[in-house]
């Protein structure tokens, strides 16, 4: 078919990072946003309005030791060594050559 940008089928992207995700991923890999469409709660069909989530006073606080990927931008925990979207190694840390 030809398709150059051939991707697993049901990938997704994520509208907060726009990293791709997998079609089995639910929420985001790189920051844990909901999968957008993916009907979590209860099924209900009636549109109820569900109100965005404000309750965090500080919602730029970055964990501390957090670091951002170099290569995608994404945030990652201090725990992780890799970028937990793209791979990339984190920045600064020492990998064996
Ligand atoms: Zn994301
Ligand atoms: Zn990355």
């Amino acid at each position: 078919l030809g398709d150059k940008f051939k991707k697993p089928e049901g990938a997704w992207e994520c509208d907060t990072c726009l990293v791709q995700n997998k079609a089995e991923d639910i929420k985001c890999v790189a920051c844990t946003a909901a999968k957008p469409g993916a009907s979590a709660g209860p099924s209900s069909s009636s549109s109820s309005s569900s109100a965005p989530l404000f309750g965090l006073a500080d919602k730029f606080k970055q964990p501390e030791g957090s670091w951002e990927c170099d290569v995608c931008c994404v945030q990652n925990k201090a725990a992780d060594v890799k970028c937990v979207a793209c791979q990339a190694v984190k920045p600064g840390a020492n990998v064996e050559a």
